[in-house]
Formats: C-alpha cells, structure tokens, sequence
C-alpha cells in the first residue's frame, strides 16, 4: 500500500516536527511564565563576591509563595553552624506564618476574621504587637494604612485566591466602606487581645508581616550572637552590623520599568544599609489592566478603591523593618507629596519614583543612603538575593506537572512514530494535513486520516 510505503526515513523527520514544535512551545510558554508572575516591587541585596568565604546563606520560602533570604558573616562557618542557622530562620518564619497568614485557618489573623463576636479575643503577643504597631501607623498616615482594608482588597480580586477581575458595583463599594476602617478594631497588649466594634470587620496582615517577620528573624539572630547579618523576606530587609568585606551592605532597588521582565533584570539604583530596615512598595508588578485602565493593588482604605495617582514606587528606610514596610503601603497610598511629608514627621527616610508616561522622575528625602548603580569601587558586585512578593499561589505546581506530561506524551508519541512505525491514534486534527518535503501529505502519521489525505496518498 502507498500509504505504508511514505514510512521512510523522511515520514519520520517529519513526525519529530510535531514534539520540536510542541516543545519550543513549553519552553516560549515558561520563559513567559517566569517572566509575568504576579509580585510587587522588591529590594535587593547586593554582596561582593569576597565576600562569601566567611558569609553563610540560607534561603527558602514562607508564607506559601515569599521567598527569603538571610546572610550572616561568620568567624568560622562550618555545616552545623549552618544547619541550625537554617533551623533558626526556619522555625522563626513559621510561626510568625502561623500566627499571622490569611491562607491558614487556624492563624491568629483568621480566627478573628472569622468570630463575629465583639468581646477581647485572645491572641498571641506578637500579633498584638504588629496589630498595635499597624494601628499606630493608621493614626499617623490619617487613615492611608489601615488592616481592615482585606474585604476590599477582595473585592477587587488582589487578594488570597484571585480570579477575574471586575469592578465592584456602587452598592458593594458603599457596603465595603460601612466594615472598613481601623477605628473599627482595638487591641491590647497585656493580655494579649483584639477587639472588633463591628461583628463584619476583620485584618489582613499582609503589609505589615513581611516587615516583622524581618525583624523577628534578625532578633532570633542577634539571640544566636551574630552581629554582621542581612535578612531579607519578599523584598523587605533588615541589615546589621558591616558586611564581610567592610562597609553597610548593599540593597538593590529594583526600577519601576522592570514590569514584564524577570526578576532582578532591571535594577535602579542601590542603598546602603546599616543597623536599618528598608522596604519597598510598588504598583508596576502586581495591578489589572481593564479597558485600558491600569488598577494598582494598594487600595486607598477611605474610598475602597484603588489609588489612581502615578507613583510608582516608595522605599522607606526606618529602624525596624516592620515600620519601613507599613510606611512604605502607606506612602503607595498618600502619594509623593504627603508620602514624603508623613516620613519626615517620623525620622525616616523616602525615596519615590513617579511616572510620567515613560519617564521616572525620582525623589530622595536628604539622607536616602541612595547610589547610581553599578556600584562605584566594584563595578562586579554580585547581586544575590532575588525576592518577590505574590498575592496568591504559585502556579508552578500546576504548570511543571503538566510540563512533565505533556513532555512524555510527545516522548511516547516520538518513539512510537520512529520505532515501529505506528501512526498516532484518531484522525489527529492538522496533524493530517502535514506534507512532506516533495508537498505530499503524510496522513500515515493517523490511524483515522481524512479521507482526502487517504484518497490523495493511495491514488
Ligand atoms: P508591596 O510590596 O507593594 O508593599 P505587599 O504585599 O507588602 O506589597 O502589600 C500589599 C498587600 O497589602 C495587599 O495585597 C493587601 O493585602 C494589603 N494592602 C493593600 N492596601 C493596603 C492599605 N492601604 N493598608 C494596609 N494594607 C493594604
Ligand atoms: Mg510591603
């Protein structure tokens, strides 16, 4: 027959086309992937390279999807002075998790989210703490910061489990607004309790936690007798003591024109840390464009809406990480001027970066250790610490198991077509209207081709 006769050597170059194609096309789909997943703006921490022989790093992840990374300069590093480095930063992260996530059930943050009762409900200090520390920063920023914003962060689709967005109606937004508002909530710190004036109102942690679980982290550090240490946790970092070669150590600031590059690709400028936290906040990763409008995931806690202003990115530099990185949402919130206003009120230090279509306009309050970058006396330094911060689960999971099925799908399909010749099963769609390099179809490659590929190849 014909038809089994085009099974030679050219049928089968032309049967691998299918999973070259394929392939190319997973490995378009995962370069594409890793480059537009959904994070926030993000520091960086740059280390020279000397520096190494006497730096321990341990990263990993937090928080379902946060990636942390903790440096500490060491006299002698040996593995188990590592290993219980890793275990301290380890267990340290997982309870502040624990205590504080809007993903697990059981937190502190959940529980009382869920309880409608408007008595003291008992929670652990530290959640006290980082409740007390968040309303303090609401007085301060007239509202701009507010724990009670998570409905409306809900509401437009940028919190825990996103999915389509859409704009709330007049009449969600107005009921919003009724159980928004950090008057809303009290908090005590011995017992340890919070309290909620309206059964419907509840806290969301997630622009405060990072910060603290920084400074939680570098405590538990400190308590170990390290003195020299960076610690880094979704792009908010705490830096002590000098680096191993000398000097403050080097945060990276990534720019506002890195959306839809890879992380870390596009790097602005660096600062210079000291015995400092410094956090970044930005709306150029993580917002929704609908009809040609750009939606920023830092909604104004007054309105229930998204700010609409062009700022781009605020680093905060304070003495703790967990007041950088409210200020930091805060300042998202009030925008260049009254951002930079409310951080010179509280001793900190601000630098924005503003939009205006394609350009950056940049402003640094006056002891913004900020620098051009490449670093001046050591143009390779090495940048090592590449953070993100995403709002919901990864979809790496999901995505790497289908790439390994898909893969040995292709794989089976391949060594079916070389080895033995056998056609794929079914009519196998456009597959069946692939030609050969002399233009004739090479139907063969079905078991069910069409009937004018069979007609063709058997007259
Ligand atoms: P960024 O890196 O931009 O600071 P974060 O993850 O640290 O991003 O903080 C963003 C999260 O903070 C949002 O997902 C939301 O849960 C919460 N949030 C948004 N707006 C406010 C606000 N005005 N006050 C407090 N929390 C907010
Ligand atoms: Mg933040």
């Amino acid at each position: 027959m014909k038809n089994e006769n085009r099974w030679g050597f050219v049928q089968v170059h032309w049967a691998l086309r299918v999973p070259i194609f394929l392939v190319a096309l997973l490995a378009t789909l995962l370069v594409f992937a890793s480059s537009t997943q959904s994070m926030s703006a993000s520091t960086f921490a740059a280390q020279t390279a000397d520096d190494e022989t006497v730096t321990l790093e341990v990263v990993g992840t937090t928080m379902g999807v946060v990636r942390y990374r903790v440096l500490v300069v060491s006299n002698e590093p040996t593995d188990a002075e590592k290993s219980k480095l890793k275990s301290t930063v380890s267990t340290t992260l997982s309870r502040v998790n624990d205590l504080m996530s809007t993903y697990q059930d059981d937190s502190d943050v959940s529980r009382f989210n869920r309880t409608e009762s408007t008595d003291w409900f008992d929670v652990d200090s530290e959640t006290a703490t980082v409740v007390n520390r968040a309303q303090e920063i609401s007085q301060l920023s007239d509202g701009a910061f507010d724990i009670t914003v998570g409905p409306a962060v809900q509401a437009w689709n940028f919190g825990a489990g996103k999915g389509e967005f859409e704009i709330p109606t007049e009449k969600t937004i107005e009921e919003l607004k009724q159980n928004t508002g950090f008057g809303l909530i009290e908090v005590r710190l011995s017992p340890p309790a919070l309290k909620k004036s309206n059964p419907k109102a509840g806290i969301d942690l997630s622009a405060i936690a990072k910060g603290y679980a920084v400074d939680a982290v570098a405590a538990a550090l400190e308590n170990l007798g390290y003195k020299r240490l960076m610690v880094e946790v979704g792009g908010e970092v705490f830096a002590a003591g000098e680096r191993a070669s000398g000097g403050a150590w080097r945060i990276a600031v990534e720019s506002p024109n890195a959306m839809g590059k890879p992380f870390g690709s596009s790097l602005a400028k660096y600062v210079e840390v000291l015995d400092t936290g410094i956090a970044t906040s930005g709306n150029y990763r993580n917002f929704e464009m609908h009809q040609g409008v750009r939606y920023s995931h830092t909604i104004d806690p007054r309105t229930c809406r998204p700010v609409t202003h062009n700022l781009a990115t605020a680093s905060v530099v304070a003495k703790n990480c967990m007041t950088a990185d409210a200020l930091a949402t805060a300042v998202m919130v009030m925008g260049e001027a009254g951002g930079h206003e409310l951080c010179e009120s509280l001793n900190c230090e601000l630098f924005t970066m503003v939009r205006n279509g394609e350009e950056l306009s940049q402003q640094s309050s006056e002891n913004f250790p900020v620098f051009e970058l490449p670093v001046e006396d050591d143009p390779e330094a090495k940048i090592v610490a590449a953070s993100s911060t995403k709002t919901g689960p990864s979809i790496w999971p999901t995505f790497l198991a289908a790439l390994v099925v898909f893969g040995l799908m292709i794989l089976a399909m391949s060594v079916g077509a070389i080895f033995n010749n056998r056609p794929v099963q079914g009519s196998c769609g456009g597959l069946a209207n692939m030609t050969n390099e002399d233009g004739d179809e090479v139907c063969g490659v079905c078991s069910k081709p069409t009937t004018d590929c069979v007609e063709s190849t058997t007259t």
